[in-house]
């Protein structure tokens, strides 16, 4: 799941540039209690506005019979409304049901089991978290309109460091229900980085500390040469701006002597009391309803909240194998962090100013513009900043033999430039046929063949005196070019890969993320038997061990081993790799002492047999 980024000033974007029309591409922060919408022009990021100016698209979506209305935080007035109006569905993205107890309590919605997923129980019918996202989505694509009527090429949407495959699948299908073709996804956090335009060539530690409206997020990032990496990500799924108006409820509620309020009270009060706490952002002390409050005591107030955030942000340096001293940069991100009681407090854990130029609200949206800019080919001369992920499939050619020589491994950071030699088999041989294939396997047969060249104009040289040099290079969209250069005579060849069936770019392009799509039921298959092949080997060993050494174990052990044994095997002919993986391990773990045991004997065996030889030599 980790996102890079690399500057790698040599390696231009594949011409998709070359028309000079920009195509048309944006970023999206699809957040849980706001979204927005951002687009390069001139050059820097600018955040869409809709028709009243307003910038930020509550992440609310209501139902009618017949109708959908995104943005609307309008107060509801009873509980039907409130079982239609569905805010901070983020947070069920990618759910399954069993993963939404917490949710169920607080939600005045209608939330149902959907075939083992959670989805909404509305007046227009059932809905499932992807479709209301996906509502959210569109009403932000609207906002274009505003500007361009452009279509739409692309969008790079952020998503939270930690969401796993699911949600960020769950987010893909969003886009694709709004009909907006996803360029990538990137980590919030990254997208904070990019935006600040971090100094690309030190190395740096990055901290991006956001507080949103429900969800208090925290990512230690790394860049090296160009690549940031995510080091660890750590946060509350329920801690933010929402507490903070929860305390000043409480404190009107206690000042005016009320004990329980209707919901509609409540509401009215929730919306007084988020205004009073962002006002008391820029002002001392606020009025509200006569009902004075100065900002000393909303810090007070907080300070809980905010020693948690502390607490975590100690806790993401540490599993990042960080001392606090190394955080080299500090980025503000999310409504919240405009308190600056907030600020204040996280400058002096770090014992540094924070990085708050850019609007805390704006700042991932912005970044994900400028990603998507780049990622659309719009940006052909500063190529710095391109986001990536992995070579999902070793790239290699085919040597003699039909075996496969791998050049770039599965799972290297892309893009990325790698080269190996290789010599001619005969005699003044001129030509020589490359064959560019993919996969894991070694014979070519079982790889996939990517594209035949050839290499012309090699001087006549007798066979193996010849050195050519192959580079592979990926780049940041996965497209691979190769080139390859004589070393001998430094006579070099630069051949840009493509498919012997005249494909241009962009087909190519789809060919190969399609064939990686495929290829992960390769790497399944191959990581199942690899599993199936290690689980083997283990239960042969344990139940060696265990005939030879009964003796080590109690009855007990023996029985809790034999469990265990049992349990693999019946899981080695499954074809589950998760639940394999862990009966391995647990099988592994409950032989532990007892290979403990088995060493100590040993030991004392062999330093017996020492001391033999040893007398023996006197
Ligand atoms: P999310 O990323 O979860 O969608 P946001 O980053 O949009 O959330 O943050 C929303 C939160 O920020 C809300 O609780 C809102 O009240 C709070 N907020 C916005 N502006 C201010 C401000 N000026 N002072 C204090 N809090 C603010
Ligand atoms: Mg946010």
């Amino acid at each position: 799941m980790t996102l890079l980024q690399i500057s790698e000033p040599e390696n231009k974007p594949m011409s998709k540039s070359d028309n000079a029309a920009k195509r048309l591409a944006v970023g999206i922060d699809l957040g849980t209690t706001h979204s927005l919408i951002a687009l390069m022009q001139d050059d820097a990021p600018k955040v869409l506005a809709d028709e009243q100016q307003n910038l930020l698209l509550p992440s609310v979506v209501r139902y009618y019979d017949n109708d959908v209305e995104v943005g609307k935080t309008a107060a509801y007035t009873d509980s039907e409304d409130a079982i239609n109006t569905i805010s901070s569905v983020k947070r069920l993205m990618g759910r399954g049901s069993a993963d939404i107890n917490a949710f169920l309590s607080k939600s005045p919605n209608d939330i149902i089991d959907q075939s083992g997923m959670p989805a909404f129980n509305t007046v227009a019918g059932v809905v499932n978290p992807v479709q209301v996202s996906a509502e959210i989505l569109k009403k932000l694509k609207q906002r274009l309109r505003q500007v361009t009527q452009e279509d739409l090429y692309g969008a790079v949407i952020t998503v939270p460091a930690y969401f796993d495959d699911g949600q960020r699948q769950a987010t893909k299908d969003a886009a694709k229900l709004a009909d907006i073709d996803v360029l990538r996804l990137i980590n919030e956090p990254t997208a904070a980085a990019l935006a600040y335009g971090l100094d690309k060539n030190e190395e740096r530690i990055i901290a991006v500390y956001d507080l949103g409206g429900g969800t208090f997020d925290i990512s230690i990032l790394h860049r090296h040469q160009g690549i940031f990496k995510v080091l660890a990500t750590g946060g509350d799924t329920a801690l933010g701006g929402d507490d903070f108006d929860q305390c000043i409820i409480d404190y009107i509620l206690q000042k005016t002597d009320q004990q329980k309020p209707n919901a509609l009270v409540l509401r009215q009060l929730l919306d007084k009391a988020r205004q009073a706490k962002e006002q008391l952002s820029d002002h001392t002390g606020v009025d509200i309803d006569g009902i004075t409050l100065q900002r000393q005591q909303f810090n007070q107030m907080i300070a809980p909240f905010i020693n948690k955030t502390l607490q975590l942000c100690r806790q993401a340096v540490k599993d990042a194998e960080l001392n606090l001293q190394d955080i080299d940069d500090i980025i503000m991100v999310g409504g919240s962090t405009r308190v600056p009681q907030v600020k204040q407090a996280v400058e002096a854990l770090f014992a540094k100013p924070a990085l708050q130029t850019i609007d805390p609200d704006q700042v991932v949206a912005m970044g994900a513009a400028i990603q998507a800019d780049i990622l659309a080919g719009n940006n052909a001369s500063g190529s710095e900043n391109l986001l990536l992920d992995v070579v999902p499939l070793s790239l290699g050619i085919e040597t003699m033999g039909g075996l496969t020589e791998r050049i770039i491994e599965r799972n290297t950071t892309i893009p990325i430039i790698k080269t190996q030699e290789f010599t001619t088999f005969k005699d003044q041989q001129t030509a020589m046929m490359i064959h560019v294939v993919q996969g894991e396997r070694e014979l070519v047969q079982d790889c996939r063949s990517l594209a035949h060249f050839e290499l012309k104009d090699i001087p006549p040289l007798p066979a193996g005196m010849a050195r050519i040099q192959v580079t592979f290079q990926v780049d940041a969209d996965g497209l691979l070019s190769v080139s390859a250069m004589e070393k001998t005579t430094g006579k070099s060849s630069h051949i840009e890969v493509k498919p012997s069936y005249g494909l241009d770019a962009q087909q190519m392009e789809t060919m190969l993320k399609a064939s990686y799509r495929h290829a992960a039921q390769d790497i399944a298959t191959r990581e199942l038997r690899e599993l199936q092949i290690q689980a083997e080997s283990l239960l042969d060993a344990v139940q060696q061990a265990v005939a030879k050494d009964k003796d080590l174990l109690t009855a007990e052990e023996a029985d809790e081993i034999e469990k265990h044994c049992a349990a693999l095997q019946v899981l080695q002919l499954g074809g589950r790799a998760v639940e394999l993986a862990r009966a391995i391990k647990a099988l592994d773990k409950s032989t532990q002492a007892f290979a403990e045991r088995r060493v100590n004997r040993e030991l004392k065996r062999a330093l017996r047999g020492q001391s033999i030889m040893e007398n023996r030599d006197d």
